[in-house]
């Protein structure tokens, strides 16, 4: 059972240390983000997380990058192929009120843009948490590194070396380690209704010891 002891969430394993809000001006308004972090001290505990079937149905029946990227299933490598060169994990969920985007008369474009919003900026704290503490970041949606991907010419990747897989491509069900372990619910767009907020999560796979604080401020910095 988790709990929160003095704003830091404890689960066993998964302790929280990155937790403010902060905002942020961008070209056409200012927006403010949530950035939660937690540390997974274990990261073994996530591959209970790791659903294969479903996950790949998922991608296989509903997402046009499909078979289409060298990021993304069938392409993908899985989670528990990876995890076990590692020891623990930081998990990040950054968040915003989607009535920052209240001016924008298509919901579902008011939605895509605050999350290319949040995906760029989680995108770059966790990059520059593998390159600090020598990680191996898993990102948020497909890799966007080439204007089109060469896996549809079936050309080999071209940036075999900075091309990351997103957490739901090694088959993790992100929306359960979210609510599981850090006691967060995400929300959907549904049936043309946008929600209260929108989330993009991120995962640094770790071996070294992290300074919680340092990391942090590191990524307070770069919001
Ligand atoms: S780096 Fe380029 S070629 Fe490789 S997966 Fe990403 S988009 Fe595709």
């Amino acid at each position: 059972m988790c709990r929160e002891i003095e704003g830091r969430r404890q689960c066993g394993q998964i302790r929280k240390i990155i937790d403010f809000e902060k905002s942020r001006m961008l070209k056409n308004r200012t927006i403010a983000v949530s950035c939660h972090g937690y540390l997974v001290e274990d990261v073994s505990v996530l591959n209970a997380y790791c659903e294969m079937d479903q996950t790949k149905n998922a991608c296989e029946s509903g997402c046009i990058n499909y078979g289409k990227k060298w990021s993304c299933p069938p392409y993908s490598r899985r989670f528990t192929d990876i995890s076990g060169h590692y020891r623990k994990a930081v998990l990040l969920v950054f968040r915003t009120k989607m009535e920052y985007y209240s001016d924008v008369k298509n919901k579902y474009t008011a939605l895509k843009a605050a999350n290319v919003t949040l995906k760029s900026l989680i995108e770059k704290c966790a990059r520059m948490i593998e390159k600090q503490e020598n990680g191996y970041a898993l990102l948020s949606g497909s890799c966007r590194l080439c204007k089109k991907c060469s896996c549809r010419s079936k050309q080999k990747c071209r940036k075999p070396d900075a091309m990351r897989y997103s957490m739901e491509a090694t088959m993790l069900n992100v929306e359960k380690i979210c609510s599981g372990l850090a006691g967060i619910k995400l929300q959907w767009y549904q049936n043309g209704t946008l929600p209260e907020y929108t989330s993009t999560v991120s995962m640094v796979l770790l071996n070294d010891e992290v300074k919680p604080e340092e990391l942090a401020d590191k990524v307070y910095h770069m919001i």
